[in-house]
Formats: structure tokens, sequence, C-alpha cells
């Protein structure tokens, strides 16, 4: 993927995880922003530290969410941000702007839901 276009999504994923912050408090909100401002490589990991500080902050669905948008941010650390995990096959665009934490492309979503439909009991 183009350095532009992970630019575009890491801010679409920053912004998100300053949406959740907000609900802990505006202190980290404003954590967020200024381990983002620091130096790249610290930067990186005070960022990580206060993601995992929000995650115990918050409720069950929203630290998954957070936990979510780290591992997204990880991916574009490494490189493999846009690649579906499960068949290595580029995510469409169109679904990333819909979900920047996706890590399935759709045909592999389509799949582990329907694989998962059929391991759960009917009722
Ligand atoms: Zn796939």
């Amino acid at each position: 993927m183009e350095a532009s276009r992970l630019e575009h999504f890491k801010q679409i994923l920053l912004s998100e995880l300053r949406r959740h912050a907000r609900h802990v408090g505006d202190e980290q909100a404003n954590a967020i922003d200024a381990a983002n401002d620091g130096a790249k490589e610290s930067a990186d990991l005070a960022l990580r530290d206060v993601i995992s500080e929000l995650a115990l902050k918050l409720g069950e669905r929203e630290s998954q969410m957070i936990a979510d948008i780290d591992q997204a941010l990880l991916r574009i650390k490494e490189g493999s941000y846009g690649m579906c995990v499960r068949c290595n096959e580029p995510i469409e665009d169109r679904r990333l702007e819909a979900l920047p934490t996706a890590r399935y492309d759709s045909a592999c979503q389509t799949q582990i839901e329907n694989e998962n439909a059929a391991a759960r009991p009917t009722l």
C-alpha cells in the first residue's frame, strides 16, 4: 500500500482511538496526541503504553475495539496493513474505509461467518 494511503488509515485509526480515549477522560485523549507527536521510535512505544493503559480503564467491548486498533497500527508499522491475514490478498479499499481495523477481505469474512454459523447449534 502507498505511504500516503497508509498515513490516511493511520489518521483514521488514531482519531478512533482518541474518540474512545475521551470516554475515559480528556487526559487520556491528550496523552494519545502527546505520544503521537514525539520522535518516531519513542512515539510508537509511548502510544502503546497509552493504549494498554486505556484498555484497562474501558469496558470489555471498548477494550476489544482498542485492541483491534492497536493491532491495525502494528500492521501499518510492519507493512502488512491492508492484506487479509487469512489469504494474504489485498483487502478491498472500500472495506478498509468502512472498517479500518479489518483483518480479512470480504471473501474470507463471509467464509468465517458461514463457518461460525455452521458451528453454532440451531435452536
Ligand atoms: Zn482473505
